[in-house]
């Protein structure tokens, strides 16, 4: 405490001369020293006195006196017929329990923050309570002022009204009853189909899992789309950046890989962050059209929100997904999109005065993103063996991954998936860089069927693109190349998948080994998308045994093998232009 602390008591009549030298005896008691002291009148006070200290409370009113009644009897600490016996005891106690209740004043409001003055004890991420009930949380502490962003509309808020601390840190309603649903950030329901039970609260901002509470990450989680799964497969736990300019399909493949988690013991969650409310209608609509909103939901902080609820809203979908992995579950989360989390939180920071850095973000973005995903993991076996999964998705400006916040999120994540506009535009879809993308962590998760199927592709698709550019002049090429070019074109062809298709395990692995066996070779490029469907209908209904042994034991045993290659170089046959 300072020298300079003043108390004022406010009261609706003056204190006795009595009661003064109490007050001041209490003073010198709490603080240590003489408290300069005045008195105020304050005719809303009825029947006590209400004693400030600087931005301390002790309230001895009758409203205050009523409160800690109500407070002490719902902690039950008198109750019944013991009631009258101890009443005395009980007012003695009241006196005694005349907690300091730290109350600020709002300085300035607008844009979803407000400056503090007061509340010299509030913590970092502490939830305070206005006049009107509205809630915001601390951001900043400055010296002699508080910085708060506000949840609700901010209109109630106007300047000289008191703010209450509350003593807790922002947390988020969690529970089963939340699947099928789509909340806000503050886990509100604004889907229309009534209130969420909520089993439990979790805080919005908790620590990573530590070293010791995890284990390496080799389980699948396949996303059933060909190009992801055999080149960049991703591992539970994991976390995969998708990484594109606008409108390059970033969110098709987020929402691919929530479709095939049906029936696959995987909770989905999908956080919209400044999206219109109109596209995340329509993502919850398709959900809902393909069975995959039952084990899904939706956490929205659309474009019309306020920056704070942007700001907050993959953190509060993070809770959700911990509450989850907790039950041992695993969890697929999806952050769409980062790049507007980090705009969000930059007109936070601006507004709050935080010196701006690159690009005008402030110095902690780095720590506003890592914290985040670094809450991705794959638990031990002791903690329950869950997992979170998380596909961030960030969007670049022209290609351009060495901006800031690409470059940043580049180096938190385990690997990125790159989408090209070019490839998009010429009807390679989904449009993977397939030299651009890597996946560090998800190979040990592939199955040996997958991986033994995939074999060079990589390799061979690289030596296409080297290639690629001999294409115009094909006419001059001699046979060797031809060939090559042609093998190259159809290993692309069949990488093109449509939404909501995705391939099961068995059906890559027969598609990834006639490929790579060149059993396409001849098939007109046109055709080969014709070919793949043929062939998969097909083997199944003839090899069904075969299919559901790799899905079942994830192997594939050379005879295996060999009956696919078989099997589709009989089928291209019926692919090939017969010569006139
Ligand atoms: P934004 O930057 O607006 O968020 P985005 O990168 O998320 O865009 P999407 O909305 O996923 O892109 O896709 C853009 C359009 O491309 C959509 O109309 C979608 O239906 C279409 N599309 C995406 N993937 C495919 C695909 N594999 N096959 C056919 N169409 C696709
Ligand atoms: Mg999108």
């Amino acid at each position: 405490m300072t020298d300079e602390i003043r108390a004022v008591l406010y009261s609706d009549v003056p204190p006795s001369a009595e009661q003064e030298s109490r007050f001041k005896q209490f003073l010198k008691n709490k603080y240590e020293q003489e408290v300069p002291f005045e008195w105020i009148e304050d005719t809303s006070i009825k029947e006590g006195f209400q004693l400030r200290v600087g931005a301390e409370v002790y309230d001895w009113s009758r409203g205050g006196v009523f409160r800690q009644f109500v407070d002490a009897f719902a902690a039950r600490k008198y109750r019944g017929r013991d009631t009258i016996p101890l009443l005395k005891e009980a007012l003695e106690d009241w006196e005694l329990a005349a907690l300091p209740e730290e109350v600020g004043t709002v300085l300035t409001v607008g844009d979803g923050i407000a400056e503090i003055d007061g509340l010299e004890n509030a913590a970092y991420g502490e939830i305070l309570i206005f006049e009107s009930g509205v809630r915001g949380m601390v951001q900043s502490l400055k010296e002699d002022t508080v910085g708060c962003i506000i949840f609700d509309a901010d209109n109630d808020i106007s300047a000289g009204t008191s703010v209450k601390r509350s003593g807790k840190t922002a947390s988020m309603p969690v529970g089963d009853a939340f699947l099928g649903r789509v909340v806000d950030s503050l886990g509100v329901p604004i889907d229309g189909l009534g209130p969420i039970e909520a089993a439990d609260y979790n805080p919005i901002e908790r620590p990573a899992p530590g070293i010791i509470d995890r284990q390496p990450v080799n389980q699948p989680l396949n996303t059933g789309l060909l190009v992801i799964d055999s080149m960049f497969p991703i591992g539970r736990g994991q976390r995969e950046l998708i990484i594109g300019d606008r409108q390059t399909g970033k969110t098709a493949i987020a929402l691919d890989a929530i479709i095939n988690q049906k029936d696959k013991n995987c909770i989905c969650i999908y956080v919209a962050i400044g999206q219109k409310t109109g596209s995340v209608v329509q993502l919850t609509e398709t959900l809902r059209k393909h069975g995959a909103l039952d084990y899904s939901v939706v956490v929205a902080a659309n474009a019309s929100d306020s920056d704070p609820l942007q700001y907050i809203a993959p953190y509060a979908g993070c809770a959700l997904a911990e509450y989850f992995m907790e039950q041992g579950k695993d969890v697929l989360i999806i952050y769409d999109d980062l790049s507007k989390h980090a705009v969000a939180y930059r007109a936070i920071s601006l507004l709050l005065e935080h010196p701006p850095g690159r690009e005008a973000y402030p110095g902690d973005i780095f720590y506003l993103h890592s914290r985040l995903l670094e809450r991705s993991a794959r638990l031990s076996e002791e903690k329950g063996g869950g997992s979170i999964t998380a596909l961030p998705i960030v969007e670049t400006q022209d290609g351009d991954v060495s901006a800031y916040i690409p470059t940043n999120i580049i180096s938190i994540t385990d690997g990125q998936i790159y989408l090209e506009e070019n490839l998009f535009f010429s009807g390679q879809r989904p449009a993977v860089n397939v030299g651009l993308s890597v996946s560090r962590v998800g190979g040990d998760a592939q199955t040996k069927a997958v991986k033994k199927a995939t074999g060079s592709l990589r390799l061979d698709l690289a030596q296409y693109r080297e290639m690629e550019v001999f294409t115009k002049f094909s006419s001059d090429l001699d046979d060797a190349t031809k060939n090559q070019l042609e093998y190259g074109m159809g290993l692309m062809r069949m990488l093109r998948q449509p939404q909501y298709k995705p391939y099961s395990q068995h059906q890559q692995v027969v598609m990834l080994v006639s490929a790579i066996a060149h059993c396409m070779q001849g098939i007109p490029a046109a055709d080969i998308n014709k070919f793949t469907a043929e062939l998969n209908t097909s083997f199944e209904d003839v090899h069904g045994e075969i299919c559901s042994e790799i899905d079942e034991t994830g192997q594939l045993s050379d005879e295996n093998k060999d009956a696919i290659i078989e099997f589709a170089t009989k089928l291209a046959e019926k692919y090939k232009p017969t010569e006139e």
